[in-house]
């Protein structure tokens, strides 16, 4: 092939491929946008109910818990991220009874895989869906989760069956 025709097939190739470039850049112009302006949106922004990033223990409007402080959720976390920290009591009837003294969580070592919360058998804690967790420095990762003055919620007693006229079973 001369020079002058190596030129021109150099040159046309590049036009078709500066087209076909184009071409991509116009359709993408008029596409349906994905993207996230992140932190402008942060009103609007919608997190999945999936994801996870913080464990919390919920705390009822008394300042209750539902852990009984039985350690199964730090003896199955694979990594160590939970220290489950207990107390005995004495009850008013003189019995002695172990109760939750403190519950520590390091995010920052936490993988979020979810054994905790799926093997607690009290559903005592939760993971929620924030997304803005970073610190500056990494002790601020360590967590309390049970509130300041909290305590066990008592269950409920069950109502004693009913006869069928309504009156109590002997
Ligand atoms: S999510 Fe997994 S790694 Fe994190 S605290 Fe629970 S069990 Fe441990
Ligand atoms: S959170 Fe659940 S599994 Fe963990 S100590 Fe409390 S009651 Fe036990």
């Amino acid at each position: 092939m001369s020079s002058i025709s190596e030129y021109f097939s150099g040159l046309f190739t590049g036009i078709k491929s500066l087209l076909l470039g184009m071409s991509v850049t116009w359709k993408e112009l008029w596409t349906k946008k994905v993207t996230q302006q992140y932190p402008e949106n942060r009103d609007t922004l919608v997190i999945s109910e999936r994801w996870r990033s913080e464990l919390t223990m919920p705390h009822d409007e008394n300042n209750e818990h539902a852990c009984t402080a039985c350690g199964i959720c730090q003896m199955n976390c694979p990594n160590g991220t939970i220290k489950v920290n207990s107390k005995i009591i004495e009850t008013e009837d003189g019995k002695k009874k172990k109760i939750l003294d403190t519950y520590q969580w390091d995010l920052g070592m936490c993988t979020f895989c979810n054994l905790c919360v799926l093997t607690c058998p009290s559903n005592a804690i939760k993971f929620e869906n924030t997304y803005e967790n970073a610190v500056f420095n990494r002790e601020k990762l360590k967590q309390q989760l049970n509130h300041e003055g909290s305590k066990l919620r008592e269950k409920k007693k069950e109502e004693p069956p009913k006869s069928p006229e309504g009156g109590l079973k002997d």
